[in-house]
């Protein structure tokens, strides 16, 4: 048994994914770029690559990541460019977007020679967060004005457009693109391409991939566009959790456990959006607390029910662990900075990385 805590992405899981992928791309003719900021574990991008189209990025390290181990069409945005980045972000990209027209114009004779598109901003969105909420008010996220967008419409080719978060309601997608088109409309019919974005949840059980393949094709045929999309959850949702270990028991009025991982290093979003993580099956008459290794006393996992006590010495798998987990993982308390394991398509687990004493050292000086 591999020593925890370590993340474990499963290649057939992540193969279902792929195929929702390869049959959207089929029936919508829309492109599908995987979103790096929500996914970067490379080890796993020869399979995905040969579903999706490329990637899509926010930063010059994301884009050159993109471009070195997933390959295809590569796209750059980032809400703002750095002037000693540029070059290299353009040597990276086939189509760059920038977040503003300032950025466009700042930048328009290092990017000529790319595809160049623009970020627009609808003013709606899914999202139940205000801090991740594109929309929200003074939104720095794209160019809503259509008068200023019309004045630098001969310099870009197309438009990215990222309101969705979460977002498994078709009717609730559907109905905002409707907004988005009326508002936009009569510029999507003078670009060759329209991005738009992620956070759509069409992998998810039920969604009706059908009706959405169809609407896509109808924008895209309304317009006369290549359509874009950037899913980052969707395309790794249910393939990878987190395996830990019990190490402690303690009762304080409520039965506690704690384990070799920490939420605040290792899973900081379910902390800055105040969820509980998932275990399955999560059902029979023992209720335990999973507490992190942190010293932060809200280090919590969630509370949970199990067939049998939990004794240490115990192993534990915590869900949907791919998306945002990964990416955002840090050093805080020196607590052991999860293993990446891959179960191959085969069946067998292969540690594709481990972290020791000297990454953690040399991660600060
Ligand atoms: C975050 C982001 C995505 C991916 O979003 P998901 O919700 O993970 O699908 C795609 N495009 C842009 C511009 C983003 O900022």
């Amino acid at each position: 048994m591999l020593q925890t805590p370590y993340y474990l992405i499963d290649e057939t899981r992540l193969l279902e994914n792929m195929r929702v992928m390869d049959a959207v791309r089929q029936k919508s003719g829309a492109k599908v770029l995987l979103a790096l900021k929500c996914f970067a574990a490379w080890s796993v991008f020869d399979l995905m690559a040969g579903h999706m189209d490329g990637t899509t990025s926010s930063s010059l390290y994301e884009v050159r990541l993109g471009r070195q181990k997933f390959g295809g069409e590569t796209h750059a945005y980032s809400v703002a460019f750095a002037d000693h980045e540029i070059a290299e972000v353009v040597s990276h990209a086939d189509k760059i977007i920038f977040n503003s027209v300032s950025q466009l114009t700042r930048f328009e004779a290092e990017s000529a020679s790319i595809a160049r598109g623009l970020r627009l901003n609808p003013g709606v969105s899914t999202s139940s967060f205000d801090l991740a909420d594109p929309a929200r008010p003074f939104s720095r996220l794209g160019e809503w004005d259509t008068t200023r967008v019309e004045a630098v419409l001969d310099k870009i080719s197309g438009f990215m457009i990222h309101n969705n978060c979460e977002n498994g309601d078709f009717s609730r997608f559907d109905a905002m693109l409707a907004q988005i088109e009326a508002k936009f409309g009569h510029l999507f019919e003078r670009v060759d391409w329209v991005s738009l974005g992620g956070g759509i949840h069409f992998t998810g059980a039920d969604y009706p991939v059908e009706a959405f393949c169809r609407r896509l094709k109808d924008f895209a045929a309304r317009y006369g566009v290549q359509v874009y999309l950037e899913p980052g959850d969707a395309a790794i949702t249910r393939t990878t959790t987190l395996e830990v270990t019990v190490l402690d028991r303690l009762f304080n009025g409520r039965e506690l456990a704690i384990v070799d991982s920490s939420v605040e290093a290792h899973m900081l979003d379910l902390l800055i959006y105040r969820e509980s993580a998932r275990i399955l099956p999560n059902s029979g008459p023992h209720e335990v607390m999973i507490c992190g290794k942190s010293c932060l006393a809200g280090d919590v996992f969630g509370t949970f029910s199990f067939p049998q006590p939990l004794e240490i010495g115990d192993r534990i798998s915590i869900q949907d662990a791919a998306g945002y987990t990964m990416v955002k993982k840090n050093w805080f308390n020196g607590v052991t900075m999860p293993a990446i394991a891959v179960k191959r398509l085969g069946g067998h687990v292969e540690v594709v990385r481990d972290f020791s004493y000297d990454d953690y050292e040399q991660s600060l000086s």
